[in-house]
């Protein structure tokens, strides 16, 4: 099975991801964390992103983008299990280039998952998010905390705040999400089955509306 998921910064899209990937025993792609990765372990793709500040929530270009996206559906886990793809595209010429690739490649995504939460309950949930500095699983203190303060319950890493969650850098996200990502999205909106999901409730009432409607097209 092969799906996409949208949604702005701070819509949970990551957490159902995870749950849609342990629900249905396939990958789960989270592209802002292969580029996180990529900065982390300097590689040489790492210098090449660092030149766009994204801890200021500027997009990386399309062409690097893509190559890196194209690198990552090749793995084997990726062609063998099938994957849910977050972070990906965030533009409309990378979901041009995504749909190429999946032509090319003879594959073809099963749903188109759109994630949507109003703006200012977006930046609350942000704030409140913290990542693990070790293994990068997410938590957020309002909807999903931790079982010990600022400690990983998966791995006991050190939880941390991203940068590019301060209240700014959000706005800025979510105006870039708007400008550059909603093209893509009615992209797809007019090519596959979209299933739009109301995401101001809790993480299960969420996951449930998604399984709904996920158990109903796989079928
Ligand atoms: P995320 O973890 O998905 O919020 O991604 C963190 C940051 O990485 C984003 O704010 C962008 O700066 C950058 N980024 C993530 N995905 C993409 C993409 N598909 N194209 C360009 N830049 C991206």
């Amino acid at each position: 099975m092969r799906f996409l998921i949208f949604g702005p910064p701070g819509s949970g899209k990551g957490t159902q991801a995870s749950k849609i990937a342990e629900t249905y025993m396939i990958s789960h792609i989270d592209f802002g964390t292969i580029l996180r990765d990529h900065l982390q372990k300097n590689t040489k793709l790492g210098k090449e992103i660092a030149k766009y500040n994204i801890e200021k929530g500027n997009l990386i270009p399309d062409d690097l983008a893509i190559e890196i996206l194209e690198d990552r559906l090749k793995e084997k886990d990726a062609k063998k299990f099938g994957f849910v793809l977050e972070g990906f595209p965030r533009t409309l010429a990378q979901g041009i280039a995504i749909d190429n690739f999946l032509k090319k490649s003879r594959l073809k995504l099963d749903a188109v998952i759109n994630i949507n939460v109003d703006e200012d309950l977006l930046v609350k949930r942000l704030m409140s998010r913290r990542v693990c500095a070790n293994c990068g699983e997410s938590y957020n203190l309002l909807t999903n905390p931790p079982k010990q303060d600022d400690i990983c319950d998966k791995c006991g890493g050190k939880l941390v705040t991203r940068d590019d969650d301060k209240e700014q850098v959000i706005r800025k996200r979510f105006r870039v999400f708007k400008a550059q990502t909603e093209p893509a999205i009615n992209f797809f909106r007019k090519m596959e089955n979209i299933i739009d999901i109301d995401g101001n409730r809790s993480v299960d009432e969420v996951f449930i509306q998604i399984k709904q409607k996920l158990d109903k097209m796989v079928k």
